[in-house]
């Protein structure tokens, strides 16, 4: 609690402001009638007047939703997520347009692949997820929100330019994050391909290559020539099969929205991670300051689907707002998703006002 006023403390006593103001000066604290007194003077005093105060517990932020503990024992295991990180131009598209045409099998209607930000293949029956965001601008957004989406980064590094700025940024990303990474020497095919350069550049910064000694994985590949792309993907198993990923299907949802826009006809179309739990067609949900009811699905293949479980990146109609990217979003009951909502705008707004007023107040500083 905080602070109250003298007078605001006699009324809740059922006292007159005098006598608390002669306690007061007994413990010697010289007071007003509208001065305040702290938590701890205020609970002294109270003693005085044979009443005991306790704390209450913290109030509960209207903004948050209650975390759903799991029972380990409902747990069942996950496909892992992959990131592809790495400096600009050194394959991070190319490779992962290789993986898709390798490794997934294109069914779709009309053979065209949809996009969604995300998607699935599948190695030796064990599926993969991933992350089709612009690797540091999506990890960076996500993080700053606390979203972990990934559970393993593919580090893509030219094999003929080495390390370069961004390689080291993303090293660094994913160190912080705890996210396991597995290095992906790009552009084999190159003339000037030098791996032997880039290995000693990344021990350099700490990923000693297992053939040195050290415990990075790093496959040579080509996404022009699409060689070393099984190779890349059985790692990618291996490091998964190791971190031992759950998650409990039977419960409401939770997830991450990896991107989101206004679709001129669909209204706004969020491509949600689902990480917790299975959202189905009709539930309420919350991501953000957004909420509204599963209204679509859409899967990686551009199939309709009626639910998504785990580890599963699904395309979602049916908020009634655009979230951001990193946004966790919840499947609650309607009325938690409107109010949580409303009170989240409210904060929102309270906040953004606060920072104009402190913008134009910095101006017009800046201009004095
Ligand atoms: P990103 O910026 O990391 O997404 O890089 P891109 O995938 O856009 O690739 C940058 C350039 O490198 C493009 O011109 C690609 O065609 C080329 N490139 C990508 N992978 C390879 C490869 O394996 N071999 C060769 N020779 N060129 C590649
Ligand atoms: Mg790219």
């Amino acid at each position: 609690g905080g602070p109250v006023t003298v007078k605001e403390f006699a009324s809740k006593m059922g006292r007159e402001v005098s006598e608390v103001i002669k306690k007061l000066m007994m413990l010697g604290v010289m007071a007003t009638i509208n001065q305040e007194v702290d938590m701890d003077t205020a609970v002294i005093l109270a003693g005085e007047f044979g009443v005991t105060v306790q704390e209450l517990p913290p109030e509960e932020d209207p903004t948050e939703i209650a975390e759903i503990i799991d029972d380990p024992a409902d747990l069942v295991p996950r496909s892992p997520v992959v990131t592809v990180m790495g400096h600009v131009d050194h394959g991070k598209t190319s490779l992962l347009d290789a993986i898709r045409k390798t490794h997934v099998t294109t069914q779709e209607a009309g053979g065209i692949t949809q996009h969604i930000g995300a998607y699935q293949v599948v190695n030796q029956g064990r599926k993969i997820v991933f992350l089709d965001t612009p690797g540091h601008e999506a990890f960076t957004a996500m993080r700053a929100r606390g979203a972990q989406v990934t559970d393993i980064a593919i580090l893509v590094v030219a094999a003929d330019d080495g390390v370069m700025p961004q390689t080291i940024e993303a090293i660094n990303h994913a160190k912080s994050a705890k996210v396991p990474i597995i290095v992906a020497v790009n552009k084999m095919d190159r003339e000037g391909a030098n791996p032997d350069r880039v290995k000693q550049q990344l021990s350099d910064h700490g990923l000693v290559p297992e053939d040195w000694g050290g415990d990075t994985i790093m496959v040579p590949v080509s996404a022009h020539k699409k060689t070393g792309i099984t190779e890349l993907l059985e790692m990618i198993g291996l490091i998964a099969e190791m971190q031992e990923l759950k998650a409990n299907p039977n419960r409401s949802a939770q997830g991450t929205i990896v991107e989101a826009q206004l679709d001129k006809g669909r209204g706004p179309v969020a491509t949600v991670l689902i990480q917790n739990g299975t959202l189905q067609i009709g539930d309420s949900i919350i991501a953000g300051t957004a909420y509204g009811k599963v209204r679509a699905m859409v899967n990686d293949r551009g199939e309709k689907v009626k639910k998504a479980g785990p580890s599963t990146p699904v395309e979602v109609l049916g908020l009634a707002d655009v979230p951001a990217a990193g946004d966790v979003l919840l499947a609650v009951d309607e009325k938690t998703a409107r109010a949580v909502a409303e009170k989240r705008i409210a904060k929102k707004r309270t906040e953004e006002m606060a920072h104009s007023q402190k913008v134009s107040l910095d101006d017009l500083f800046k201009q004095i």
